[in-house]
């Protein structure tokens, strides 16, 4: 890390409570930045399914401090196992931990690194307000003036837009960006109870990519994809339908047996999957955008939250090491770039070589290079 720098004890907004925001606030307030984080919806909550993290979040989760609350509430582990679709193993995969004594792997509910993230958050001494959007961010060279959607305002050395893939906050400081782009792929998903064979990510080759995903003793998920090239809008009521007939597709009769419970449609996640990545800046003036705002990859290498945090321990350190916010920025910008754009161009290749639309990229080679290069320090 850089030399120390000049800004100390600012005044900064973070617009957006999810995992980028709140590693934010978690990761400015130890370095003594007051804090403010405000979020969308009243009543802050995230879908129930889960998440996969690798070594180099459990890293990050170390480096925040939040290591054994984090995996208190996860589930690791230190292999990836890969079948084909008539349900044989064929190869178990020993992955690196990257903190020693800790997994190399994690499984984690959203909600439970949410819950994690949250109380840390509060914990630390930032304030969180519910229910409210920065309406207007008015950036006079000194400060910004936030004008909140409860008719409030409040004055701010910085502001980091962390509200995700459909960011208000880009669309305020770079209304010219590009937006989202579909993928033509969706992806299905629903929570079990964990089958005990399910000690580790089970990847099922084949033309519809699935996956089992230990969250905890107890729990576990599927998640399926499929191509979807009209991008069908989907009603809940026939979700659960939907998803049995999918996996009927596929032959291996473990998967089969976990088709037939799926029978409530409020449990089905159904998501169609988008990216997104900005190669033109990623701040203007004393607003910077981290995340799913500037660099959205699809799941398929499970490191787009991994990307969020990262991007919030780096940012908080080039702010520490920096005299101005542009100073910052940009070499917060600098410093992630390169490794953004592989995540969310490898995730996408192997989209796309799924579709059809693309050289078909073998899962295993894919995750072993992410591997290495997630290994690198950030
Ligand atoms: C199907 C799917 C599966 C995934 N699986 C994985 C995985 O296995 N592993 C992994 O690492 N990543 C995964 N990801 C990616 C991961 O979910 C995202 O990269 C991560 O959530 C990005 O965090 P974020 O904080 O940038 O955005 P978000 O998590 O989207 O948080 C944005 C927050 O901002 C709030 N907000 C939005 N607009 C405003 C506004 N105007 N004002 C105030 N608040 C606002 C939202 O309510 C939300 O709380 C997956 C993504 C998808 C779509």
């Amino acid at each position: 890390m850089a030399a120390e720098g000049t800004l100390k004890q600012q005044h900064i907004l973070v617009i957006g409570g999810g995992i980028g925001g709140l590693t934010a606030a978690i990761a400015l307030r130890r370095d003594g930045h007051a804090v403010d984080v405000i979020e969308r919806d009243p009543s802050w909550t995230v879908y129930g399914v889960g998440i996969i993290q690798q070594g180099n979040v459990v890293r990050a989760m170390k480096q925040l401090d939040l290591l054994d609350d984090y995996l208190g509430a996860a589930f690791g582990y230190d292999h990836v196992e890969v079948f084909i679709p008539t349900g044989q193993r064929v190869a178990r995969i020993p992955t690196p931990t990257l903190v020693e004594g800790y997994p190399a792997n994690v499984g984690i509910g959203r909600p439970a690194l949410h819950k994690v993230l949250g109380d840390r958050t509060i914990a630390a001494g930032a304030t969180v307000r519910l229910g409210v959007t920065a309406e207007v961010l008015d950036d006079d060279g000194d400060g910004v003036t936030a004008t909140f959607s409860d008719g409030t305002t409040g004055r701010y050395d910085m502001v980091v837009g962390a509200d995700g893939l459909y960011s208000a906050t880009r669309a305020q400081i770079l209304p010219d960006a590009p937006g989202p782009e579909y993928t033509g792929q969706a992806v299905w998903r629903h929570n079990f109870a964990r089958s005990e064979d399910v000690t580790g990510l089970c990847a099922y080759e084949g033309p519809i990519g699935l996956g089992l995903v230990p969250l905890s003793d107890e729990a576990m998920y599927i998640f399926v994809t499929t191509p979807e090239p009209d991008n069908p809008w989907r009603e809940r009521k026939g979700l659960a339908k939907a998803m049995r007939e999918t996996l009927a597709r596929v032959p291996a009769p473990a998967i089969r047996t976990l088709a037939e419970q799926i029978i409530d449609d409020e449990a089905v996640v159904y998501k169609p999957l988008e990216w997104l990545f900005l190669t033109g800046d990623w701040h203007r003036g004393r607003i910077v955008l981290i995340g799913d705002a500037v660099h959205a990859t699809t799941p398929h290498l499970g490191q787009g939250a991994g990307m969020a945090i990262e991007d919030s321990i780096v940012l908080a350190e080039e702010i520490a090491a920096a005299d101005t916010p542009e100073a910052a920025f940009n070499a917060f910008r600098e410093r992630r770039y390169d490794r953004c754009r592989y995540i969310v161009d490898s995730s996408l290749a192997i989209c796309l070589g799924q579709l059809g639309k693309g050289p078909m990229i073998e899962n295993a080679t894919a995750t072993r290079a992410m591997f290495t290069k997630v290994a690198e320090p950030i």
